[in-house]
């Protein structure tokens, strides 16, 4: 592993040469310290059970990782919390709230689960500020279509609130995942403004489908077309057309600090897709800027 400084200006660099004034990046995990080490033992215990290795590559105390996005020229990050069963939602959406008022850069996340009371506690999170919400049907393992959720997905249409949502079956299929449930919710909410976590791997090309369908649908690049997943789970090469296409709709997304390599290896992975600068320019800033209207940090 590089020293950080190193990997710092090699970031910072690739900003300046595509020719972006930094970085945004809508899929970062940031979330309670007791919630965040049961993830990373998640992580530590992958190895011996899958036989793939995934050492953490930023297993560092809150602040520092902060620190290093911000060296790294991200100005606009989240802090992406979901829960994995009722009564839970509500105290990471406090603990989310805390930590964009403290955070500069940081946008209000919020989560949401199917249980009593959803759509209040959504709407009032929408109505105190939160700016994306992240919905994990993997790890929930719930059906978005859901009885629960059906004011939930209008409120966040009316509201243009993006939910980053893991719908795709990587790294392992969950019942209610693929773009079945998720298809289903859209041809209800049109308007709704998923963005497909991880590119929907490993089911891209569906999901590519449902954003060429719905004009809201976003996709998050997170850990695709790395040397990882596409190991993996590879990107189909004749897909490339209609990611190129999709150009406007394609987010940055990291997974930070989850990740088993450097951070520039993802933008790199993106770089060598050759779809070109205005397309990587589109991804890295312009897209993140506008949706959640940004401005360059000087
Ligand atoms: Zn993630």
């Amino acid at each position: 592993m590089m020293n950080s400084a190193d990997e710092a200006s090699q970031v910072r660099e690739f900003a300046r040469r595509i020719g972006v004034p930094g970085l945004v990046d809508v899929h970062t995990h940031f979330m309670p310290e007791r919630v965040l080490k049961k993830v990373w033992a998640y992580f530590d215990a992958v190895g011996p059970l899958t036989g793939v290795e995934w050492p953490i590559t930023y297993r560092f105390e809150e602040e520092e990782r902060v620190r290093v996005l911000r060296e790294f020229g991200v100005v606009g990050f989240t802090s992406m919390i979901y829960p994995h069963k009722a009564g839970m939602a509500e105290w990471l959406n406090g603990w989310g709230e805390e930590f964009a008022g403290r955070t500069e850069g940081c946008l209000r996340t919020g989560t949401f689960f199917p249980e009593a009371g959803v759509e209040g506690y959504v709407r009032r999170a929408v109505e105190g500020g939160v700016r994306v919400f992240k919905a994990h049907l993997q790890v929930g393992a719930y059906d978005p279509n859901s009885p629960e959720l059906e004011g939930v997905w209008g409120v966040l249409a009316e509201a243009g609130v993006p939910v980053v949502m893991h719908c795709g079956s990587g790294p392992v299929p969950g019942k209610f995942t693929g773009p079945g449930p998720v298809g289903e919710v859209l041809a209800r909410h049109p308007r709704l403004r998923v963005i497909v976590a991880h590119m929907g791997m490993p089911e891209y090309g569906e999901f590519l489908g449902l954003a060429e369908r719905y004009g809201e649908v976003r996709l998050d690049t997170t850990m695709a077309f790395t040397d990882f997943s596409e190991r993996m789970a590879p990107f189909p090469k004749g897909e490339l057309g209609r990611l190129r296409d999709l150009g406007a709709r394609v987010l940055l997304g990291s997974d930070f600090p989850n990740i088993p390599y450097g951070y520039l290896h993802q933008l790199e992975a993106l770089e060598r897709l050759q779809l070109g600068e205005e397309w990587l320019r589109a991804v890295c800033w312009g897209n993140g800027a506008r949706l959640f209207g940004l401005e360059p940090v000087r």
